[in-house]
């Protein structure tokens, strides 16, 4: 050998001397590069150097006064990814703190809007292009595979359809969509944790295309290690958004989705999140109508055809309490216990609804594939 080590140069800026050291703590945490020549170069680059230490294979806890509920914990996040100069944004992208401005003049009105024709071909659009994300996302959900890989998929998945990632900003929301593992209700962000055999992860997409959003997500079982119960709580989840589509129809009252929800969580057992509501969608992402998901609650309104909204309950294996890690985004059990979501958007039409977020062409949930995969179709 000649040269420095291997050959390598020295990376402090302007240098270029032979390197004839490494970084310890890179050697150590089996990071690449990270070749100096003398001491006094390294020393002298330190303080920009020691930013790539962090381990992203390790967990770090960036709140050591906070009280985890349950046994998840953050890892790091990747940097934030770029979306391409030609592709539309909403305006919130474009805002510093993430403000939709659009969405706080529409508040005062609760007026829930009946779309046109041309509206409604935007949406349906935009909730196709939102699925396809969605499915791809659903291809990559695997044991090793990190949560940060899945919001990859899903940022390049809307790009190459044209659409921007719509949580990607919103309030300042770091990534392309959430990923809610475990405990996590949802707004989970997604980070280099990799995705363990036996966990449940739920993923939320929206998608921005032409002027309108199109919102979904799924839980997806990680491997074929998830456990009866938690296979049980995603079955009930989905059945639960099921029942609640079927009475969905010009005349029902938006109050009437919890009552159909919470009965049917609470006949398995399981309590029904009360913190975070379905909304109305279209060229708002979240707008009236408001739609809880628990029962007795007091939500305006009676649905008419034209109407667009989401409907999205959060089904929890142990009490309904929410908390939320001191990131202020991810929502998480109380009790630590795990936590499942299905969602749909949905247009009312003159007879009943179109599920337009439904998955082409078989219409059943990823999980059920699962299932039947792994499970021989029983649960
Ligand atoms: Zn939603
Ligand atoms: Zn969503």
């Amino acid at each position: 050998m000649t040269g420095g080590m291997d050959g390598q140069i020295c990376e402090s800026e302007n240098c270029g001397k032979p390197a004839k050291l490494r970084c310890p703590t890179c050697v150590k945490l089996d990071l690449k590069d990270a070749y100096f020549c003398e001491q006094d170069c390294f020393k002298a680059n330190w303080a920009k150097h020691k930013a790539v230490h962090v381990d992203a294979s390790q967990p770090y806890n960036p709140w050591p006064y906070y009280n985890f509920t349950g046994p998840l914990r953050p890892f790091p996040q990747s940097s934030r990814r770029a979306v391409p100069e030609h592709i539309p944004r909403p305006d919130y992208a474009l805002h510093p703190e993430g403000v939709c401005l659009e969405e706080r003049h529409a508040k005062s009105e609760r007026v829930v809007k009946v779309l046109t024709d041309e509206e409604k071909e935007g949406l349906k659009v935009a909730c196709k292009l939102g699925r396809e994300c969605l499915d791809e996302a659903a291809k990559a959900c695997a044991p090793g595979v990190t949560t940060d890989e899945l919001d990859r998929v899903v940022h390049e998945a809307a790009i190459e359809r044209e659409c921007y990632p719509s949580p990607l900003g919103y309030y300042k929301f770091p990534k392309s969509c959430c990923t809610s593992v475990n405990e996590v209700i949802c707004h989970g962000i997604p980070d280099m944790r990799k995705l363990e055999n036996g966990d449940v992860c739920n993923v939320d997409v929206t998608v921005y295309h032409r002027g309108f959003h199109g919102d979904l997500n799924e839980t997806f079982f990680v491997g074929d290690k998830v456990d009866e119960e938690s296979r049980k709580l995603v079955r009930v989840t989905y059945e639960c958004l099921q029942e609640a589509i079927k009475i969905v129809r010009p005349g029902v009252k938006f109050r009437e989705i919890g009552n159909v929800i919470q009965k049917h969580a609470n006949a398995n057992g399981f309590s029904v999140v009360k913190a975070y509501c379905g909304h109305g969608i279209h060229r708002l992402f979240h707008t009236a109508p408001n739609i809880p998901h628990y029962a007795k609650n007091n939500a305006v309104g009676v649905m008419k055809a034209g109407n667009a909204f989401t409907i999205e309950p959060m089904i929890n294996a142990g009490i309904w309490n929410d908390g939320r890690w001191p990131d202020d985004w991810t929502a998480v059990t109380v009790d630590g216990k795990r936590s499942a979501q299905f969602e749909q958007t949905l247009l009312v039409t003159d007879s009943g609804c179109e599920v337009l977020t439904a998955r082409r062409p078989s219409g059943r949930p990823w999980f059920m594939d699962q299932l039947a995969d792994v499970y021989g179709e029983q649960i």
